[in-house]
């Protein structure tokens, strides 16, 4: 449990970057055999792309560093629960495990919609932790929607 949170801590701090740069706070840790061996975090409207989500960011670097599509034995840590898009490639990664920071009721596939990583049709199922660092995690997106609506009131 105190791994998870110090691995959820290195999320956060990819979070913060997107945060930085005025994205959606969302940070991405994939972790192998105790080593971050990929990173990411939400870049979605800098590059104007729909696939820049943190965690597929990260699945493409952790893929580069394992020389390997496939990330059996990989943890991946993530500050905001994973969309139907990235739910997907976890499954298709085969990434062992998931642990998630706080969860997305609108739009989650780990649970909140539904929970693509333990679907049994699938060949492959992800185990899964939340609520790692939850309060930090909803903190972190409540001030950033709140300093955007600040920002567009003064517009
Ligand atoms: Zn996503």
């Amino acid at each position: 449990m105190e791994l998870d949170e110090k691995y959820m801590r290195e999320a956060i701090k990819q979070a913060k970057k997107a945060y930085a740069l005025e994205e959606v706070p969302i940070g991405c840790v994939i972790v192998y055999d105790g080593k971050i061996i990929g990173r990411g975090y939400n870049r979605r409207t800098i590059d104007k792309n729909t696939l820049a989500h943190a965690e597929l960011q990260a699945i493409k670097k952790a893929s580069r560093k394992m020389d390997d599509w496939r990330l059996e034995d990989c943890t991946l840590y993530v500050t905001l629960e994973p969309c139907q898009m990235c739910s997907g490639a976890i499954v298709q990664a085969r990434i062992k495990r998931v642990v998630v920071g706080c969860m997305n009721p609108k739009a989650g596939c780990a649970g909140s919609i539904l929970n693509l990583l333990d679907m049994p049709e699938f060949n492959h199922q992800a185990e899964l932790t939340t609520g790692v660092l939850e309060t930090e995690c909803s903190e972190m997106m409540k001030q950033f929607f709140r300093e955007l609506r600040e920002k567009r009131k003064k517009k």
